[in-house]
């Protein structure tokens, strides 16, 4: 069994075929899904999709890439919505993101999600580009009572393990199926066997040889495929591994 621990199945590019797209994925093996939030205005869109699917698992967050969209009011719709609604798994997907303007906002924003994520006694899930050493500084003061996951890890060994001494765990997607990827592939295959999980991102992040088509849930399993190969050892051993890991971070019950 596998976990797409991320996925924004939400998204309007799943509108015309979301259920087929569940049902490849399912009848693969991909037994569960998490589906982050981006902005206020998703999340009951993404409340309704976890209601409707006993696999889906929702999380509620303010990405930085929306920053435009998020006005005054959307932390206060993020707070009620967290106060309102039984069974949210996480705080997320929030971050900082290197690549995107206005640093100041989005430290801000990120630092008050960090906030609520303490206040209400979840884990995080972590969008994190190009800053894992500034990242990893705000999570280290933000005291989080549960971690979380830092979704696409890009970085290196010394930042993984500081990640994971934090009490988070690593998002592998993707990124991982690239041969280019080098440096990302030798740390997966020295991380411990409970720092990571899996994950597509879909319908962004497009594995090696799907590149400008939409990703999907389904593809979950090539990731396992590559890590599973990086570490040696069986795609049943990674899936056991990153269901067990996911489980844990998320309490879980599947
Ligand atoms: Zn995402």
């Amino acid at each position: 069994m596998l976990i797409d621990s991320h996925c924004h199945l939400d998204f309007s590019v799943f509108d015309g075929d979301r259920a087929q797209v569940l049902t490849r994925a399912i009848t693969a093996g991909v037994a569960a899904y998490v589906v982050p939030a981006t902005t206020a205005a998703s999340f009951e869109k993404v409340l309704t999709l976890s209601r409707e699917s006993i696999q889906v698992y929702a999380a509620l967050g303010l990405h930085p890439y929306f920053m435009s969209e998020h006005d005054d009011e959307a932390l206060t719709a993020l707070r009620n919505a967290l106060n309102n609604t039984p069974g949210v798994v996480a705080v997320g997907e929030c971050g900082f993101d290197a690549r995107l303007p206005d640093p100041q906002r989005q430290w801000q924003l990120f630092d008050a999600q960090l906030a609520l994520a303490r206040e209400f006694s979840l884990p995080v899930i972590v969008h994190c580009v190009r800053a894992n050493d500034q990242v990893a500084k705000h999570l280290r003061e933000a005291c989080l009572p549960r971690g979380g996951i830092i979704h696409a890890f890009a970085g290196s060994e010394v930042q993984a393990e500081r990640f994971l001494a934090l009490g988070f765990v690593l998002g592998l997607g993707g990124s991982v199926t690239y041969s280019r990827a080098q440096k990302l592939r030798h740390v997966v295959s020295r991380l411990p066997d409970e720092g990571f999980i899996l994950e597509t991102d879909s319908p962004d992040m497009p594995l090696s040889g799907y590149q400008g088509q939409r990703n999907e849930p389904v593809r979950v399993k090539q990731v396992a495929e590559v890590v599973a190969e990086l570490r040696a050892t069986s795609v049943q051993h990674i899936g056991e591994l990153t269901t067990a890991n996911v489980r844990r971070v998320l309490q879980l019950n599947v």
